[in-house]
């Protein structure tokens, strides 16, 4: 190694096993919609902002968001990053293709969604594009359903 070159490690984290949490009250309303093709979020008594996923604290006034709203299915990518390795069983490793991963503003200004963005070059992503929700075939109330967005 010469004196220009950094050394570097792949660690590998132990996290292929299977376990059990409460996702709580919010959680389960935002994945009861899934299984509708719903897009769930909280409205703020305070200041009227609008969580998604849905929370209990508004993050801005502190104040209870006590009334769920369900959201536009399209909305406007803010920003996005690109990514070139995926997590596989605890280990980074190359991802086939580079993909983009996107911070979507859903129409209602809601608050940011952290999705996948496909059918994209990710040379020609450009912050401000439209997005639209895209689901799998078969929903059933979890995470995944919601597979991706894509422009609109
Ligand atoms: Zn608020």
């Amino acid at each position: 190694m010469g004196a220009t070159e950094e050394a570097f490690i792949t660690p590998a984290i132990p996290m292929d096993f299977t376990y059990n949490y409460r996702i709580g009250l919010y959680m389960t309303r935002y994945l009861e919609g899934f299984k509708e093709r719903k897009i769930m979020g909280s409205r703020c008594s305070g200041c009227r902002k609008i969580a998604v996923p849905p929370r209990k604290y508004c993050g801005v006034c502190n104040k209870i968001m006590d009334e769920f709203v369900e959201l536009p299915q399209e909305g406007t990518l803010e920003n996005f990053t690109v990514g070139h390795v995926v997590l596989e069983k605890g280990r980074l490793n190359p991802a086939e293709n580079p993909y983009l991963l996107g911070l979507v503003r859903l129409d209602e200004n809601a608050s940011l969604l952290l999705a996948r963005v496909e059918g994209l070059d990710p040379a020609e992503a450009r912050p401000g594009m439209r997005v639209k929700a895209v689901w799998k075939d078969q929903v059933e109330g979890d995470y995944g359903d919601l597979d991706h967005f894509a422009p609109a």
